[in-house]
């Protein structure tokens, strides 16, 4: 890659003050974002979608690593400071300008891509659902790098029996392998956020045979609506919902946050 301006010139320069709006907390350590963009594994060659790549810190690092970086992002003030990247790495970089929730990443990015994102919270979660909850498996990427702050984080890997276990985790244990990658301090971000924040990397598992996303959704739903009640009481509006607790074998007297991954998959079979 030829070589860059520092990022905090590159804001500068191009009036990049961070709009609270579109949540943006830019990260500008060269070596913390060289570490990120380690956390897929070695990237030379691969292709990379990122979301929302701001004034182009990570999309950066993930070019330095050798990939070809699909990158969306909303903010057009952004766009002559990505241009400037893509063309320090020889095109390398493809921006879509648009709002991420209404691209068609798999088309974009194409089968087999890794994604890397440090989003706003509210859109990373989005996008978080849609990519862990399709019915078809394995999906379009080959792994998710995301930031998070750290209590979402803990929620995508929790283990059954602690107070972050819900519906995030069935939802990203099921048929996916989530970890907690690394801790990001808030000091490390421009503005730096109110909380800490968390990268999680997630792979696709094999999918357990003969259930469907949208009814496993739809018993995590009912069951941690009312966590703190017996699971009898709280499948009691899901239609079948107390007769499949049965038939996979679990006491109705057990509480949501007891289950673990492959309860919930046996219930969620046995719904049908
Ligand atoms: N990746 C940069 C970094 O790490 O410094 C910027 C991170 S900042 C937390 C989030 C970025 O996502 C901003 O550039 C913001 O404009 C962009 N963004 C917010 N909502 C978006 C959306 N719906 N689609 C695409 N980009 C979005």
């Amino acid at each position: 890659m030829k070589p860059l301006p520092p990022l905090r010139e590159v804001i500068a320069r191009h009036g990049l003050a961070a709009s609270k709006a579109l949540g943006q907390n830019f990260l500008l350590d060269e070596q913390l974002l060289d570490r990120i963009a380690r956390i897929p594994g070695p990237l030379e060659g691969e292709r990379v979608y990122e979301v929302g790549p701001g004034p182009g810190g990570l999309s950066r690092a993930l070019l330095r690593a050798g990939a070809e970086v699909v990158a969306v992002e909303r903010d057009r003030r952004c766009l002559p400071a990505l241009a400037e990247v893509s063309e320090a790495a020889d095109g390398r970089l493809r921006v879509i300008e648009g709002d991420a929730l209404r691209v068609d990443e798999a088309a974009e990015a194409g089968l087999g891509a890794h994604v890397a994102a440090n989003l706003p919270y509210n859109v990373g979660t989005a996008l978080l659902v849609r990519w862990l909850g399709g019915e078809s498996w394995p999906p379009w990427w080959a792994s998710l790098t995301l930031m998070f702050q750290l209590e979402v984080a803990e929620r995508i890997v929790a283990r059954p029996g602690t107070r972050a276990y819900g519906r995030l985790s069935i939802l990203a244990q099921w048929r996916a392998e989530p970890r907690l990658a690394m801790k990001v301090h808030r000091s490390a971000f421009v503005p730096p956020p109110k909380v800490m924040s968390a990268v999680v990397h997630i792979v696709p598992a094999a999918a357990p045979e003969g259930v469907r996303a949208a009814t496993l959704e739809r018993l995590t739903a009912a069951a941690f609506g009312q966590r703190r009640k017996m699971l009898r009481q709280s499948l009691k509006g899901l239609p079948g919902g107390i007769e499949a607790l049965a038939a996979a074998g679990i006491d109705p007297e057990r509480r949501a946050e007891t289950l673990s991954v492959e309860e919930y998959v046996r219930v969620a079979r046995a719904l049908g």
